[in-house]
């Protein structure tokens, strides 16, 4: 089966700028995909090629296996977008809005559908005020609402939760798992990667081009190697020496009283470690697997990776 997105060298120019230089990437159907990528790298102009609302300079898409070039209007009718900007009218209310834009869509018997969706959302209640009378999340609500009305297989969520409390940015991603469990492919842009990290599959970091791609774990394993975290009663300096000389250990570092070991393979290195420093006299607490923060793979993917934090 084809892929849910596929580009291939995608290349969008304004004028003299280049935004997205030969971009190849693909996306799974049924996967969470959250772009990153510094203000500026092109993310929106990725989203915007890939929802046919701008044309590639150069390169190919594919959504669900039809190219994006030539078939805007079938693409259309099977994505849903969530813009920067919600772009709502303002003196209809959010049913209104969601009963206009279904009609725009030719989407007919969504009247469940906008009910189920204004509910979940926690808006129904708001369902007969003027969206000008909305708050800036609430106006996000309807703009993913009106994403979802004609039932699409693919999402793009440019900035979904960008500026929202964390009450309504919570209730965005609950809705993005839900969308995910129906089967549904997302591609959301963020800056927040804690976000990225719980809701996404697959990340994909962009600075015009492409600077890596691949699940959360993957990008660790291949920028960070395993870190043990020993957490001791008493600190002692011989510790790191004899943690030093263990086999797979290649460095060292303490922090208050636990001991930071970067290993090649903690499976290997932890029995060893905890075996040779219990015997020279350490008293252990603890032993744990340090996963170095999505951040810090994001900063050294970008090249402003500070070693010393
Ligand atoms: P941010 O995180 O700040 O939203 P982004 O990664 O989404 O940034 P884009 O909005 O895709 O970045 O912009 C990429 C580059 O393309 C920028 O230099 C921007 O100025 C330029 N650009 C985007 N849209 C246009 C346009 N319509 N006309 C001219 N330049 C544009």
């Amino acid at each position: 089966m084809s892929l849910a997105i596929e580009t291939d060298g995608l290349t969008r120019r304004f004028g003299e700028n280049t935004a997205v230089e030969d971009l190849t990437f693909g996306v799974d159907r049924g996967q969470v995909v959250a772009l990153l990528g510094p203000n500026g790298a092109g993310k929106t102009t990725v989203v915007r090629m890939l929802a046919c609302l701008i044309a590639p300079s150069s390169g190919k898409a594919s959504v669900l296996g039809v190219e994006t070039t030539g078939n805007e209007n079938r693409i259309r009718q099977r994505v849903g977008i969530l813009t920067e900007r919600p772009g709502l009218l303002e003196r209809l209310s959010a049913i209104q809005n969601l009963q206009f834009f279904a009609r725009l869509y030719q989407v007919e018997d969504v009247a469940k559908r906008i009910e189920e969706y204004l509910r979940l959302l926690g808006l129904w209640e708001w369902r007969d005020s003027p969206v000008a009378t909305f708050s800036k999340g609430m106006k996000q609500k309807v703009a993913v609402a009106r994403a979802l009305l004609h039932d699409p297989e693919v999402l793009f969520l440019d900035e979904p939760t960008t500026g929202l409390d964390v009450v309504t940015a919570r209730s965005i991603r609950k809705l993005i798992e839900r969308l995910r469990g129906e089967g549904r492919t997302l591609l959301l842009t963020t800056h927040n990667l804690d976000e990225a990290e719980r809701l996404a599959d697959r990340i994909v970091v962009l600075d015009r081009t492409l600077q890596a791609e691949g699940s959360p774990r993957e990008l660790r394993r291949r920028l960070f190697l395993p870190r043990l975290r020993i957490d001791l009663l008493k600190m002692e300096p011989r510790w790191s020496d004899l943690a030093r000389a263990v086999e797979g250990v290649r460095a060292v570092e303490t922090a208050d009283s636990a001991l930071l070991c970067t290993v090649a393979d903690p499976e290997k290195a932890a029995p060893q470690l905890v075996a040779r420093l219990a015997a020279a006299g350490a008293r252990i607490r603890a032993v744990k697997d340090e996963r170095p923060p999505l951040e810090e793979i994001y900063l050294k993917i970008l090249g402003k990776g500070d070693p010393e934090g």
